[in-house]
Order: structure tokens, then C-alpha cells, then sequence
């Protein structure tokens, strides 16, 4: 923990001073058995105990959740803060004072001090614009626009910046405020005001404290929000916005939403989401699902409903899922967002009730607009989920969403058996669409045979079975592809692709195997022209190989001098190469 000097030291005297057991008894009624403490774990719903507590480790597990760990981890997770303040809360409470903190990290949390403090300050003094001077009425014009009530402005600390360029820098000269640190706050600069002509919505951390500033434009500025750069108390990556406000919402209700911006947040608070939350001018980091984390297990995400909403749905999905956090994706249904959904009197509960979880929503976006009876759009289809299944990081969940997938599909699960390249790494911010993911198609292998070539060809056009059967005679196929030849035709008689799926099982294994290739990867062309060609081939090597054979069989009555029998094979053979020849000559062989 490199945020605190000297904590190691102050983590191990902490650590042997606290005891764990009197510790979770102020959140955990126990009960001992043997050498153990049960209880009814805090952080999951449950009815029978499974939370348990080992004195003699010093540590705690729940069999329930899953989570476990030492005295700071409970402590951080019951209090719901990070390391830093378990560390803090145990030093105090066991006596144990911290070390000082080096020189420029001292320094540094100082000026973060007196950033915040300067801060909160200057979010008065907006405030004070917005609702009490005629120089607010810009503000108030565009919060009446949008919507947002005087009591939601006010829970949301909401101000105006006035347009002059100075307002605030002189107010501060005023109050005898140290100039050095409204520059180092990014509230001032070069003397002039840093927002000017903005409506301004302070950011908060989730302890409350105004850590920086985004300014709203209310005139026609192209750059709509301007957000403070970062300080000493201020990481954007670092802070979800609202989270103050949203902790208990979100501990009430069990889930956090996410919306993309932060009128999204302030109009879905005020329509009773009080568990909302969105990033404050970045993407979604690694560091704010960290944050999350703390306060709960589960996301519901709310984006917009155009494409850019869903692309920022799936890297979310992903940077949960490595967090450990599971998402749901809502259905705002026709609202462009959520803001528009929550006006139009949507029933958000019920949205949320059936937001379905993350895997299901990217696999059924994945096949949208695919008719999955088609052989073409199956195709397609497997293309896409095949990459989302390989996203889900946990083999058991993979597998109960791979049954999902199939059955989404119309096709058995056993058939979707193709390796899923499930590496486990960051995921990619610049991640390409889905469609962009899927793996090169594998054309088919050399290893199969021409007939092997042509079933495959029936495997993903049933229709194509009469052109063949005019054409090419079982005795055509090779001994084991006449076996699933005869299969295919028995099972197409009785209903086409749908019957071949249904009745895969009772084909032998490598009869499965050949036709859930086929599925998986399509041979390069299905069309008329492509069958006749293959058709012709499967005879030409038919023919090829009798006439090897009566040539041997030639040879061999020649040596034993048995001349009705060569004058029977020398017939057989000129009819023989002679199709040969006619075969060889037809278009492609
Ligand atoms: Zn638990």
C-alpha cells in the first residue's frame, strides 16, 4: 500500500493488536462452535449462517459468498471504505498511532485539504448565482429546460458560473482566499475564472467532498462540458459521480444503475433512481469499478440506446465482469435514453426487474436481425457468440450460457463445440465491434474427402440432397461416407435441417463431428453450380478407384492365364476409363 508511509509497520501493529472476533461483533451476532464464531454473513442475504470466523488465523470466510480475508478487509468491506480508512479506523481503535507521513506526501495531502475546502467554498458561491442573482438566470433557464427542480438543483449543489470572467477570482480576493491555491484548484487561472457562463455541477467523492467542477454550457459553445483538469484532490478516472448521494439507494436496493452522464444521473434521482451514478468525463476505469466494488455486486447498467450506447455497454460489461461486479443492461424500449424513458413515465422498476444479465443481452444483440433456421445466418450467428462466450470469465457460467446461446439459436448445445479462446487479459477499451471480433472462417480442411466435402455441403443445405441423388449413387460414397449419406437422406425425408439437428445424437461420432464442423464453419460455397462440381468429382473418384481395382484384379487373371476372365475385366475397363475420361473432361476436374 504505497499511499501511506510506514504502513506497513502500522498495518502489522494494527493487525496484532485488533481482535477479529470483537471486531465483526459489532456488525455479526455470533455464535461459537468448537473453535470457530458463525454468523449470519453482512455483506449477502442469507438465513442459515454461513459466515464464520477463525480466531486462531485471525481470519473470516463466508461459504455463502465466497468473500474472506483478514481484519482490514473486514473492516473495509463493512464500512464500506478502502484500505487507507480501515487502517485509520483500527489504528484508533486499537491505539496504534500512524507514522508520520513523509515530507511531500504530507505536503500533498495538505494542499488536497485545502483544495476541498476551497472548493466547497466556491461551490457556495455558485450556488448563490444560480438561485439568488439575476446573473443565474441562464442556469435557471436551462435547468428549467431540462426539467430539474429547484430541490433536485439543491441536492446536487448545482451553481452558475458567471459569464464576466472574474466574478469568482474577485470573490475570493475578497475573502481573503489565498489565490496560490484557487490556481492549484484549476478554479482560477492566470487570474481570470476558470468556468465562465456554465451551469455547474459540482463533483463530489463518495465522502461527499467537492473534489472538482463540470461546467455546462448554457450558450451555444461547441464544447459542451468542460470538466476541472486533475489536482491534488482530483483523479476523474478515480470518482464516480453521485456516489454520495447513491450509496444508500444503492446499499437499499441492492444494485447500482449506471447512466452515461451526469444530467442523467441528476433527472434519474429526481424521478426516485436514487441509486445512480456515471463516470465524470471518462470512460469507465478499472479504478472506479474498484470503488464500486465496495458498495456493491451488482450494476445495472442504463446507456443510451443507439449504437455508441451499446459499444459503451459491452467495454462496461467487460471492465465489471474483471472486476467482479455483475451487470444487467436495461431496456429503455423506444427512449433514445434514460432521461427521455423516466419522462415519458417509464416503469423503471419493472425495467430493472427484467433488465436481462450482461451475457444474455450481448449474445442476444450478438444474433439480432439473424433468422438462425437460415443456414447462412446460423453461420453468422455462431460467428458472433462464439467471441462472447469466450469473454465469460467463470467455465461453469460460460457453460449454463452456452446451453442459453443454443437454445436461443434453435440448436442443440452439444453442437456448439468449438474451442473458445477464453485468455484471460484487461480488457480492450479500443475493443473492435462484435461483429469485427469473430475469428477468421476456417475453410474446411484438407483432411476431408471429396465425399466428406459434399456432405458438408448437405450438412447446411438440406435442399441440396435431390441434385445429389440424381447424380451420385451411394455406392459413389466411400464405405463410412455412404454410411452418413444414407443417414442424411433417411433424416432429410423426414424434415430437413430441423430434423438433422434433433436427430444428430443417434449419428456416430464422427459422423457429428463432420456435420457440427459444418456448422461451425461452412464450406466455402453451397450453391448449384458448386454441388454439380463436387457431385461429378465424388464419381470421378468413384470410377478411379473400381477402375484401380480391375486392373488389379486384370493383372492378376492375366499371371494365372484365365482368359475369359481378362477378356470380362479388358471390357470393363475401356468402359470404365472411357467415363473416366468424360468425367475428367467436365467442367473443373
Ligand atoms: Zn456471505
Amino acid at each position: 500500500m504505497p499511499a501511506l508511509a510506514g504502513a506497513d509497520d502500522s498495518k502489522e501493529q494494527v493487525r496484532s493488536r485488533a481482535d477479529l472476533v470483537e471486531v465483526v461483533r459489532e456488525h455479526v451476532r455470533l455464535r461459537q462452535v468448537g473453535n470457530q464464531f458463525l454468523g449470519l454473513c453482512p455483506f449477502h442475504q442469507e438465513n442459515t449462517p454461513s459466515f464464520r470466523v477463525t480466531p486462531q488465523t485471525q481470519t473470516w470466510h463466508c461459504f455463502g459468498c465466497g468473500k474472506g480475508g483478514d481484519v482490514f478487509s473486514f473492516v473495509e468491506l463493512a464500512e464500506k471504505t478502502d484500505f487507507r480508512g480501515a487502517l485509520e479506523m483500527l489504528a484508533e481503535r486499537t491505539g496504534v498511532e500512524l507514522r508520520q507521513e513523509a515530507p511531500q506526501a504530507k505536503e500533498r495531502s495538505q494542499q488536497r485539504k485545502r483544495i476541498i475546502e476551497l472548493n466547497s467554498f466556491a461551490a457556495k458561491f455558485y450556488e448563490y448565482v444560480l438561485h439568488s442573482t439575476p446573473t443565474g438566470e441562464p442556469g435557471r433557464e436551462l435547468l428549467a429546460r431540462r426539467g430539474v427542480s429547484t430541490e433536485t438543483a439543491q441536492r446536487f449543489g448545482l451553481g452558475f458560473a458567471p459569464a464576466g470572467g472574474t466574478s469568482l477570482a474577485q470573490f475570493l480576493r475578497s475573502r481573503k482566499r489565498s489565490v496560490a491555491d484557487a490556481t492549484a484548484a484549476r478554479l482560477v487561472r492566470d487570474g481570470q475564472d476558470f468556468f465562465r457562463n456554465r451551469l455547474i455541477v459540482p463533483i463530489r467523492d463518495e465522502r461527499g467532498q467537492v473534489v472538482a467542477f463540470v461546467g455546462r454550457t448554457v450558450a451555444d459553445d461547441p464544447r459542451k462540458y468542460v470538466n476541472s483538469p486533475d489536482t491534488a484532490a482530483y483523479s476523474k478516472g478515480r470518482v464516480l459521480f453521485a456516489l454520495d448521494l447513491a450509496k444508500e439507494g444503492i446499499g437499499g436496493k441492492g444494485h447500482a444503475v449506471l447512466v452515461e452522464g451526469q444530467f442523467d444521473v441528476i433527472v434519474a434521482h429526481q424521478y426516485g433512481v436514487t441509486n445512480a451514478i456515471a463516470t465524470s468525463g471518462t470512460a469507465l476505469t478499472e479504478d472506479q469499478v474498484r470503488l464500486l466494488k465496495r458498495f456493491t455486486d451488482e450494476v445495472v447498467l442504463a446507456f443510451d440506446g443507439d449504437s455508441a450506447g451499446k459499444q459503451a455497454a459491452f467495454r462496461a460489461i467487460e471492465q465489471h465482469a474483471a472486476g467482479g461486479i455483475h451487470t444487467r443492461v436495461l431496456n429503455l424500449g423506444g427512449a433514445k435514453d434514460p432521461d427521455e424513458f423516466l419522462r415519458a413515465g417509464g416503469d423503471w422498476e419493472k425495467a430493472v426487474r427484467e433488465a436481462p444479465p450482461e451475457w444474455e443481452f450481448w449474445i442476444r444483440e450478438s444474433i439480432q436481425g439473424l433468422n438462425p433456421t437460415r443456414p447462412r445466418d446460423l453461420e453468422l450467428a455462431l460467428e458472433r457468440v462464439y467471441p462472447v462466450l469466450a469473454k465469460i470469465p467463470d467455465p461453469a457460467v460460460r457453460e449454463a450460457y452456452r446451453v442459453k446461446a443454443a437454445d436461443l439459436l434453435g440448436i442443440e448445445a452439444r453442437l456448439m463445440t468449438r474451442p473458445l479462446k477464453t485468455a484471460r487479459k484487461a480488457p480492450d477499451r479500443e475493443a473492435a465491434p462484435v461483429a469485427q471480433e469473430a475469428p477468421p472462417r476456417q475453410a474446411l480442411g484438407a483432411k476431408l474427402s471429396i465425399g466428406q466435402h459434399l456432405l458438408s455441403v448437405l450438412a447446411v443445405r438440406p435442399e441440396a440432397i435431390e441434385r445429389v441423388r440424381s447424380q451420385v449413387q451411394p455406392e459413389h460414397f466411400s464405405e463410412d461416407d455412404r454410411r452418413t449419406y444414407h443417414r442424411m437422406l433417411e433424416t432429410f425425408t423426414g424434415g430437413g435441417l430441423v430434423e438433422l439437428q434433433s436427430r444428430l445424437e443417434s449419428f456416430e461420432e464422427h459422423e457429428q463431428e463432420l456435420i457440427r464442423r459444418a456448422w461451425a464453419s461452412p464450406p466455402p460455397r453451397v450453391d448449384d453450380e458448386y454441388v454439380d462440381g463436387l457431385a461429378s468429382k465424388v464419381r470421378l473418384e468413384a470410377m478411379q478407384s473400381e477402375l484401380r481395382g480391375v486392373n488389379r484384379r486384370l493383372s492378376e487373371a492375366e499371371q494365372r492365364g484365365d482368359r475369359d476372365q481378362v477378356a470380362l475385366l479388358v471390357t470393363e475397363n475401356r468402359r470404365l476409363a472411357l467415363t473416366v475420361e468424360r468425367l475428367k473432361s467436365e467442367k473443373g476436374n
